[in-house]
């Protein structure tokens, strides 16, 4: 029986880690065969307090786990692929072996999302990606189109215009809802120009990307570009698929909690951007963790005193 589990390696969930394994209860953290959550997919990050200069997103995360793994956390680089707190103590498998837990952390984060038009999935690695940072480096003197309007659009137009002869951003409103700094940053750069009130409908091309159909919202007029390279930044879901009939989720897919900690299941808490759809920053989901572990810690205290409240609330479980 394990005292807590952590179901998630991004900021969230390895930063439950050093607060669960500074309190001495050996967390095991599932880290998925990917580990680090999204900022491994990106370049600088430049807002993360105690980085004066900026400092690399996997390079961040790799600082976290080993501050996790300097604390004794047990990291496990598997997928969870089935949980069932439907009864206690809480059961999460991965791979193939089942784990019982007194208590688990949810800090699963979210994936980029699609556009889901004809051509996007076939192409997907044959001149469209969702990671800059990954393929930018393959379309060197190349026009590379990004969508989306947000910060990730910002961020990863402006990296690519490190390969591409030229970027154009492709945003379906007239307003960024990028960060300012970002969005100025962007719309000065002479490598990037905008497409506004646009949609992509197509991504065409027999073996690569060659071409995007394009439809104005403002005439509904139709029209082709030739395009090496189509980045999609238009934000992301929640990976939430295996907790479908365990916990409680928005209609959008979200971890619904009362006040950003605790599930509707005892014993299972909640960090990062699996739950927040408003902030989405990597030092929310690290200042999430913290809690979630901090929770976890006074609910196995509660429990391990045979708190009656906790205990029937578990047991009832
Ligand atoms: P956002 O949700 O902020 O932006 C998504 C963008 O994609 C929006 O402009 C949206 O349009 C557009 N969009 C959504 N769906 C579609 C669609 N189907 N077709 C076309 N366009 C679509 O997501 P981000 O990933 O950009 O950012 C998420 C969070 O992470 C934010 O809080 C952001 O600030 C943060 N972040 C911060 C960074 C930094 O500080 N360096 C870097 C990257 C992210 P519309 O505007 O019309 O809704």
């Amino acid at each position: 029986m394990e005292r807590l589990v952590i179901i998630g390696s991004g900021p969230a969930g390895l930063t439950a880690a050093i607060y669960a394994a500074r309190a001495n209860l050996a967390p095991v953290v599932f880290a998925g065969y990917q580990y680090g959550g999204q900022l491994m997919l990106t370049t600088e990050v430049e807002n993360y307090p105690g980085f004066p200069n900026g400092i690399l997103g996997p390079e961040l995360m790799e600082h976290f786990r080993a501050q996790a793994e300097r604390f004794g956390a047990k990291i496990e680089f598997v997928d969870v692929t089935k949980v069932d707190f439907s009864g206690y103590p809480l059961r999460v498998w991965a791979d193939d072996r089942e784990v019982a837990a007194q208590s688990v952390i949810v800090a699963t984060g979210a994936s980029a999302r699609w556009l889901g038009i004809p051509g996007e999935e076939r192409l997907r690695g044959s001149g469209v990606s969702s990671c800059a940072t990954c393929d930018g480096a393959f379309f060197k003197e190349r026009h590379i189109v990004v969508i989306g309007g947000g910060d990730s659009a910002m961020e990863e137009a402006l990296f690519l215009t490190r390969f591409g002869s030229k970027v154009t951003v492709i945003h379906r409103r007239d307003t960024l809802r990028a960060s300012k700094i970002m969005a100025d940053r962007a719309l000065r750069h002479p490598k990037i120009s905008f497409l506004w009130d646009t949609v992509v409908d197509e991504a065409k091309g027999e073996f690569h990307l060659t071409s995007l159909v394009l439809r104005s919202l403002k005439t509904g007029e139709r029209s082709e570009i030739e395009a090496d390279a189509m980045f999609v930044a238009v934000g992301h879901d929640p990976n939430t698929a295996i907790f479908r009939d365990q916990l409680e989720l928005d209609a959008q897919g979200y971890i619904v909690s009362r006040d950003g900690v605790h599930t509707n299941v005892p014993g299972v808490f909640v960090g990062g951007d699996v739950y927040d759809i408003r902030y989405k920053q990597a030092i929310t989901a690290a200042g999430m963790g913290c809690k979630a572990s901090m929770e976890a810690e006074k609910f196995l205290e509660d429990l391990d005193a045979g708190e009656p409240a906790v205990a029937a609330s578990a047991a009832s479980h």
